[in-house]
């Protein structure tokens, strides 16, 4: 029996960080120049996580996202991979990355059973990575990407942040370059997400914006029905066939249809990206909690799910960051890199 929330949304999708480090400092993520990063004793085994794992599985998940953080930081990734992929339920098992690390990792990954990866990438511009990463890896990133069609993975991603003045200007050289790998490119509206410090209004790119500029280079773009889908990225044509996809959680979000919830690289659970609250599913594992145990308290919060965490920013008068930097040194949960983007 699926297991329903309070609107009918179908507990389908976990996305689980493995790490809350990363080795970019983006600057719609980690603008700050400190963080307070999680104590390693409380950081899941990956025998914790693949356990946890089962009860998600048991509850009705198939979808499962490795993220962090930066997930190729965490040690031996591929082990982790293994195992879940060893599980028949996981029907979709992919990774979110940065790229920095794919080229020596694309392969192991690979050969241990992962699915697909998606790869972060704002601009193919070295000068531009550098000002909104604060890191000068775009190359090491171009060959991760080009590591992954050699390590014989399919339906790549490429997820595009879109904000004004600084990338905007680079839609349509980005799915040139998705068409290369080969590689679908999605482009997402810059999120009010808790650690998006420096996040304004302005600077977002709207979903009708992004449609607008690529019209007026590649003329008539088509939306791609899609009856049924649950996924966040709603996808459209250019006249010559490529396909494309825009996120477009800040103006029109998919909080009716969203089916994911986050587990942290600590074991806390949460419902919404948005969330204030989690559930702390670490230490009732630690403490020996049955699987039962833990599949009654993870059904129970599924079933009390009331979170449209999006559509509440949305209707929000005054919007500005989501929480402010003095609530985020006390809480790092809130953070989007320790909630796993
Ligand atoms: N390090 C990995 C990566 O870069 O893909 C995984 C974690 S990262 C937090 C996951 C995704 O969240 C990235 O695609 C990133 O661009 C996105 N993200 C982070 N902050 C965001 C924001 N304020 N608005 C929209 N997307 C954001």
């Amino acid at each position: 029996m699926p297991l329903h929330d309070v609107y009918g949304r179908i507990l389908r999708n976990l996305r689980i960080s493995v790490t809350d480090r990363c080795n970019l400092r983006c600057q719609y993520c980690m603008p700050e120049e400190h963080y307070e990063w999680l104590p390693r004793q409380e950081i899941l085994k990956f025998e914790e996580i693949s356990a946890l794992v089962d009860v998600f599985l048991d509850l009705g998940v198939e979808k499962v996202r490795l993220t962090g953080g930066e997930p190729l930081l965490r040690r031996d990734l591929p082990a982790l991979v293994r195992q879940l992929a060893d599980k028949p339920r996981v029907r979709d098992l992919a990774v979110t990355t940065n790229g920095i690390l794919l080229a020596d990792q694309a392969l192991a990954l690979r050969q241990a059973g992962l699915h697909r990866v998606t790869v972060s990438l704002d601009t193919l511009r070295a000068d531009r990575f550098k000002v909104l990463t604060r890191r000068d890896a775009l190359d090491q990133v171009l060959a991760g990407i080009a590591a992954v069609p050699r390590a014989g993975l399919t339906g790549t991603k490429l997820d595009t942040v879109v904000m004004r003045g600084v990338n905007d200007d680079e839609l349509a050289d980005l799915i040139e370059f998705g068409r290369k790998v080969p590689a679908e490119v999605r482009f997402i509206e810059y999120m009010d997400v808790g650690g998006a410090t420096r996040w304004s209004r302005d600077t977002v790119v709207s979903r009708a914006q992004i449609l607008d500029l690529l019209g007026r280079r590649y003329g008539r773009v088509e939306p791609v029905p899609e009856p049924g889908s649950t996924a966040p990225a709603e996808r459209f044509r250019l006249p010559d066939g490529t396909v494309f996809g825009i996120i477009a959680s800040t103006t029109a979000p998919f909080c009716a249809a969203c089916d994911r919830s986050r587990l942290t690289a600590d074991g806390m659970w949460y419902l919404c990206l948005y969330a204030l609250e989690g559930t702390d599913l670490r230490g009732p594992l630690r403490r020996g909690a049955s699987r039962e145990g833990l599949a009654a308290l993870i059904s129970g919060g599924w079933r009390r799910r009331a979170d449209r965490g999006a559509e509440e920013r949305l209707a929000a008068r005054d919007r500005g960051p989501l929480v402010q930097i003095a609530r985020l040194k006390k809480d790092p949960h809130l953070e989007m890199h320790t909630r796993g983007g």
